[in-house]
């Protein structure tokens, strides 16, 4: 069903407090109604107990408290689980739940990492991953980013403590509901995660990185490098066409100077692209500079794509390079990568698989 009623969850208290003025209600009365939602966790306005019954029915009337619904679900509790939920108009999106592992951002051993995604699809088809193959569908709203981790702890039971701006889309082409949803994820009022404890990662977008570094909020930047030369990245990721690595990295060194923290660059392996020891002497020249962490990830298999990841001798040599140079770097070895692979994939096996039912239908 299309709900066309506005989510409640994209208002900020502003935005609420001015639709009760409106209406002639106390202010305090949205301080109630965020309590119920973010707090309380209610399922209905109905359950608003503390309101009058005529302002319960308004609300109703005139907005929707939740639009998500999970549709699949993969992963098991002591592993990563991937969420597949569809949105109010039928869009598809990937939410994953990552279990407590030490070398994920900033995380320590009791840290449960929620991987929430910012676009339906995404446009900057990067040539490795699964998110871009069929493009970009639109934005979503700061409401439906939030939402992703009410619903997850809902269905869970678990408390989410970090959030990691790494699924589906590229969160800086979406900048205006991304800092929305993450003044409503920092908020006292909303979900209540610190900035510290949300990392935005980005293909390199670097005017949008500069304007992400003047905004107040201490939140973490990791960057999808991916390539050490502007020949390499370029051959993978087209948007370092537009922002090749000298300004992207300009962007970087003003990022980490104004919140005067340590950028994470994240770097793929794939085998025979990136994974030379030319590309690891490189990138520990480019980490070295902004003082940056790295963080490797073998390449997940993608459906439909050729790449493949490197053997874990050649892994072990491409990280021994880039510590012998005296840099930070982990690597993240994932227990079963069939269910953790990279975020996009379950919707694309999902959407494909519809696609096919359809056309068997027809036939
Ligand atoms: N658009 C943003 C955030 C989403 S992608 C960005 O590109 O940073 C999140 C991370 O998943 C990126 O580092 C991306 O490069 C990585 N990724 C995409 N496909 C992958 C794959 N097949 N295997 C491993 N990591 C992948
Ligand atoms: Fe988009 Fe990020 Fe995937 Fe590139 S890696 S296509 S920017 S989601």
């Amino acid at each position: 069903m299309n709900d066309s009623r506005p989510a409640i969850l994209d208002l900020s208290p502003a935005d609420l407090a001015s639709w009760l003025r409106e209406r002639q209600q106390p202010k305090y009365r949205a301080d109630q109604i965020f309590e119920w939602i973010y707090r309380k966790r209610v399922t209905g306005f109905a359950r608003m107990l503390n309101l009058p019954e005529a302002l319960r029915s308004e609300l109703e009337n005139n907005f929707r408290l939740f639009g998500l619904r999970k549709v699949r679900q993969t992963g098991s509790e002591d592993s990563t689980r991937k969420f597949l939920f569809s949105l109010v108009d039928g869009n598809l999106i990937e939410t994953v739940l990552i279990p407590a592992s030490p070398d994920l951002y900033g995380s320590a051993a009791d840290r449960k990492t929620l991987c929430v995604s910012t676009q339906v699809g995404c446009a900057y088809g990067c040539k490795f991953c699964a998110s871009g193959l069929d493009g970009w569908t639109r934005n979503l709203r700061s409401g439906e980013i939030v939402e992703q981790i009410i619903q997850v702890e809902a269905e869970t039971g678990e408390k989410v403590n970090n959030i990691v701006f790494m699924g589906m889309g590229e969160p800086l082409a979406n900048f205006e509901q991304l800092l929305r949803a993450v003044k409503t994820i920092n908020a006292d009022w909303g979900i209540g995660i610190g900035a510290r404890h949300m990392t935005v990662s980005t293909s390199g977008l670097a005017p949008r990185i500069r304007e992400l570094a003047d905004q107040p909020l201490q939140i973490r930047l990791a960057i999808s490098l991916h390539g050490a030369t502007d020949e390499v990245r370029g051959q993978i990721m087209p948007v370092n066409r537009k922002y090749p690595l000298a300004e992207l990295m300009d962007a970087c060194a003003y990022y980490s100077s104004r919140k005067k923290q340590r950028i994470t660059f994240e770097y793929i392996l794939i085998n025979g692209i990136n994974d030379g020891l030319d590309q690891a002497e490189k990138l520990a020249r480019l980490a070295r500079r902004i003082e940056a962490k790295i963080n490797l990830i073998p390449y997940n298999q993608v459906q439909g794509l050729n790449w493949s990841r490197p053997s874990s001798n050649r892994q072990n040599a491409f990280l021994q390079a880039l510590r012998s140079s005296g840099i930070d770097a982990t690597i993240r070895r994932e227990k079963g990568h069939d269910i953790d692979a990279a975020c996009g994939q379950l919707r694309l096996q999902t959407v494909r698989d519809k696609t096919f039912a359809a056309v068997s239908e027809v036939r």
